[in-house]
């Protein structure tokens, strides 16, 4: 971190506290929303309607206040308005770096924290949400890795980090105004803390929020979904989710893949590569996206390069080379700028698109790899870290 690095920080209390009473309405599902009106009076017959309105209002308009969904009736809004909250997670701090990128802390129930990352570029901008606090996996050159806590984020704080970032870039469309043609954020990607897959069904339902074409509208091919390799879940995604997939690749023999990514001693190379075989016919998207973070004498060698172009044979890819971003304790140490472009050109000279990932926000922490709520106790000790190694 370079303590140079003009790094402007202010505090947004929010008090938007969940009282124990009302009901969420954020991460709902259409019919589970219908249900919860019905649940509180409405007449079956008016249910869906009532449902389709208040959806628009929140996930198209980006309203938190019933008394602004103008189109209810008056008594009915102050019936909602008694039963239900339209929450997401609370930010407590926002940092923004020299490059533009912003992370965001949040506060979910029970003091959790998660980080989110937006990340600006010169055509679109892309948010990096979390999926569960902390990771249960401990691939071993992720500081998420370390952190030892772990609790699933519910489809609400999911979708909440989209919601929230929106409110924050103040991208919400105003009333009569001509549709953006270029968003600010119009791309998702699953990269932030925790494996998307080891929480399955509430990264689904937030996620087919966010497609919604009555809301917040995000085509299913500007969502990315990255995992470590959990291999039943994969075909799953593609039917279920049908976004884009991005895997954790970082390895060319099991042996090393199990150090780096220790999910591999259960589903090996061999394995992912047969799931990741017949992903893209189920779900239509075009390539997957091997991400692979480059580290200095572990696995950046030429022969490395050559025998990962032989794996992925057959498969619509393309290759994400990720320098390596260090952490306090980090046990690697990241591959030269050399290193990193000979690797690259021997990919790309086999005709796959090679971009290497450029950090962003590494002044704030917020690049790959980096987040890990601050205030959080439970770390893992250096020994730990180099034990999870097997350095
Ligand atoms: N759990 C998921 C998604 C979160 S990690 C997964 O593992 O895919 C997002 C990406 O950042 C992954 O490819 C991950 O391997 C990579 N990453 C983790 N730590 C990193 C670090 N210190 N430097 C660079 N990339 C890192
Ligand atoms: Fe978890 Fe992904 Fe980090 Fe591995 S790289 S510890 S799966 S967040």
């Amino acid at each position: 971190m370079d303590a140079k690095a003009p790094i402007t920080q202010d505090v947004m209390t929010i008090p938007r506290k969940l009282p124990d009473g009302p009901q969420n309405l954020i991460g709902l599902s259409r019919d589970q929303l219908r249900d919860a009106l019905i649940a509180a009076g409405t007449s079956e017959k008016q249910a869906k309607m009532r449902a389709s309105q208040i959806w628009q209002w929140i996930y198209h308009w980006g309203v938190r206040d019933f008394a602004q969904m103008t189109n209810l009736a008056k008594d009915y809004r102050a019936m909602l308005a008694e039963t239900f909250v339209i929450a997401v997670p609370e930010v407590v701090t926002r940092q923004i770096s020299e490059d533009g990128t912003r992370k965001y802390l949040c506060r979910i129930a029970g003091g959790h924290e998660v980080e989110v990352v937006y990340i600006p570029e010169t055509d679109r901008g892309t948010l990096c949400i979390s999926s569960q606090v902390g990771c249960t996996l401990t691939c071993s050159f992720c500081h998420t890795g370390t952190q030892k806590l772990v609790r699933n984020l519910t489809a609400a704080e999911i979708i909440g980090q989209v919601m929230l970032a929106r409110d924050d870039l103040d991208e919400w469309p105003e009333p009569g105004a001509p549709t953006k043609q270029n968003r600010l954020l119009s791309n998702i990607v699953l990269m932030g803390m925790g494996e998307p897959l080891y929480n399955f069904e509430s990264v689904r339902d937030a996620m087919k929020i966010a497609m919604d074409p009555h809301g917040i509208q995000l085509s299913r091919r500007r969502i990315t979904l990255s995992t470590s390799g959990v291999v039943p879940e994969i075909a799953r995604t593609a039917e279920e989710i049908g976004c884009q997939l991005a895997v954790s690749f970082h390895a060319t023999t099991d042996e090393v893949r199990d150090r780096l990514v220790p999910i591999n001693k259960r589903w090996n190379i061999e394995t992912l590569l047969d799931a990741l075989r017949v992903y893209p016919k189920v779900s239509n998207s075009e390539r997957i996206t091997f991400e692979y973070v480059m580290l200095d004498g572990i696995n950046d060698s030429d022969n490395d390069a050559r025998r990962l172009i032989k794996l992925i044979d057959g498969i619509p890819a393309k290759i994400n080379l990720i320098p390596f971003n260090e952490w306090p304790g980090a046990p690697y140490k990241r591959s030269s700028n050399n290193r990193i472009r000979a690797f690259a050109d021997i990919i790309y000279n086999a005709g796959y698109a090679s971009p290497v990932r450029k950090p962003r926000g590494e002044d704030i922490m917020a690049a790959c790899g980096q987040l890990k709520s601050a205030t959080e106790r439970a770390r893992k000790s250096r020994a730990e870290i180099a034990a999870d190694a097997g350095l």
